[in-house]
């Protein structure tokens, strides 16, 4: 009985089972994709807030025109300075230079070492 069971559907099975794999693996390399996307390595963001709490962050480099640090649209302070993501962790950094500080600057995570322009 289970073995004629299992002959009958010895035709249908393996397809079933590759395609369900096949969507396995699609989601799982998905899922990969999206953490690493999600993790802000590959999102340029050109511009952070300093101002502690506030944690406003934009994409767009400096506009024509725009000096820095510039208004920032959510706490309304002038504290919007050029930043930079780091290669190593994908945290978001100041540069030490927009601070005031001595260069490298060092990633608030991780502790890598980033020089401008590099
Ligand atoms: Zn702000
Ligand atoms: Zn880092």
């Amino acid at each position: 009985m289970i073995g004629s069971i299992l002959y009958r559907d010895g035709q249908l099975r393996p397809a079933v089972a590759y395609s369900v794999i096949g969507v396995v693996v699609l989601v799982a390399a998905y899922m990969v994709y999206a953490a690493w996307a999600g993790s802000g390595a590959s999102r340029p963001v050109a511009m952070m807030c300093m101002t502690p709490d506030c944690g406003y962050q934009r994409s767009e480099r400096l506009q024509v025109g725009e000096t820095f640090p510039a208004a920032c649209p959510r706490c309304g302070k002038n504290s919007l300075v050029p930043a930079f993501t780091c290669p190593e962790c994908g945290t978001v950094n100041v540069w030490n230079e927009d601070r005031g500080l001595k260069p490298p600057t060092r990633c608030t995570k991780c502790g890598r070492e980033v020089y401008h322009g590099r």
